[in-house]
């Protein structure tokens, strides 16, 4: 007969809100399971009853007080219960424990109450190895207040001392499923935060901390990437850089030099469509990797990031500053590496440069450009 968890509930420290016998999935073929592994038997029941009615209630008390007096001959264990309020609590719990060993053993109830037992233990940090020791001293003080009636007929006595070491091995044996359980538990938290922490660790590793936005790094790795895994689709890159950025520092100064660079990127970001990924190259030099883009609609788009930075003028502390872009678009080649794609782009920013500025320049494909130099 199954026993409701509650009636199994003898001890504040439970955790009263989910049932570990279903969470640690202890369905009744499981629990069958466990009862075979430690040999307890339908017979063993009166033995349960014996042992309550003949040993635990007459001498509870007597067994609490020499299990406790026994417990703090152990620093280990007196280090854990220093303070009269643990001691109290103790030896409430230990009553409560010994008065419903055995009792309906194959039950859910007395499973669960088993399984908090442990469940609480080890969230009390108390060893496994010294919860598992006290077992040892429980058994022995049982053993001590055995009746002379049943010492003095040895097969029965053998009996009753393998039914205790069974009873107390199911009890040990859920226990130590318990620790595991929170230990587990403890490990998947510390998993999931120390993952936090490194995806944390990567976005600073992987971010300009001025701009936000990819640092040169960063930028290179993705542009490497990209080209690595285009699969024939097109891939294009815009290089922009601020034009007389010396000249903004030299008139007012670097920290409002800084604010323009600031300013610029929250242009360059809102031009940008979601996906392209912007990198500070250095300075006042920005990359920008846009996938599965033609060249055509890249160059669309370091328009529209030219437009964006200096069609208007910037207001910064009451100060009107013109500031303008110049841009230089390239689109991969099939098996160009970042190194070639890049210096493609750099030129036509330079171009762009050396054509007054403010302004958007092209990479010829490769073949025109050999095309070009004959
Ligand atoms: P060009 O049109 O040829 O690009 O002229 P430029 O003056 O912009 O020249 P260049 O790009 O070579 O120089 C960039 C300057 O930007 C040099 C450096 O002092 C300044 N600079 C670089 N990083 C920062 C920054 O984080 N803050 C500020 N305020 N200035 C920076
Ligand atoms: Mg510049």
């Amino acid at each position: 007969m199954d026993y409701p968890a509650a009636a199994y509930h003898p001890m504040q420290i439970m955790e009263k809100t989910a049932s570990l016998v279903h969470r640690l999935g202890f369905s009744t073929p499981r629990r069958r399971a466990y009862l075979a592994m430690v040999g307890l038997t339908g017979s063993d029941h009166r033995w349960a009853r014996y042992l309550q009615k003949y040993i635990i209630r007459p001498h509870c008390e007597t067994l609490v007080d020499h299990f406790a007096t026994a417990l703090l001959a152990n620093p280990e264990a007196r280090a854990l219960l220093s303070g009269e309020h643990t001691m109290a609590h103790l030896r409430t719990a230990q009553s409560a424990y010994l008065r419903t060993l055995g009792t309906s053993f194959g039950g859910a109830g007395y499973f669960e109450s088993r399984l908090q037992i442990g469940h609480a233990h080890a969230r009390a940090a108390v060893p496994l190895t010294l919860y598992l020791a006290s077992y040892c001293q429980l058994q022995l003080l049982i053993l001590a207040h055995v009746p002379a009636t049943l010492r003095a007929d040895p097969a029965r006595y053998e009996a009753f001392v393998a039914f205790l070491l069974k009873i107390t091995a199911l009890d040990m044996a859920l226990a130590t499923e318990t620790y595991h359980r929170s230990r587990v538990g403890e490990l998947e938290q510390s998993i999931t935060a120390l993952r936090h922490e490194t995806t944390q660790l990567h976005r600073l590793v992987d971010t300009d901390t001025f701009t936000g936005l990819a640092n040169h790094a960063h930028i290179l790795n993705v542009l490497t990437e990209a080209l690595r895994r285009t699969g024939g689709a097109p891939l294009s890159l815009i290089i922009a850089d601020l034009d007389a950025f010396k000249a903004i520092n030299d008139a007012y100064g670097h920290p409002v030099g800084d604010q323009v660079i600031h300013e610029v990127t929250a242009r360059m970001q809102a031009a940008a469509r979601r996906g392209d990924v912007l990198g500070r190259y250095g300075g006042d030099e920005f990359i920008i990797v846009l996938k599965d883009t033609t060249l055509a609609t890249a160059k669309t788009i370091a328009k529209r990031i030219r437009a964006h930075v200096g069609d208007q003028p910037l207001e910064l502390d009451g100060r009107t500053i013109h500031v303008t872009m110049s841009l230089g678009v390239a689109s991969a080649q099939a098996g160009e590496d970042a190194d070639t794609f890049i210096a493609r782009a750099d030129h036509a920013l330079y171009q762009a440069k050396q054509t007054g500025r403010n302004r958007v320049v092209v990479s010829p494909a490769v073949t025109q450009l050999v095309a070009h130099l004959n």
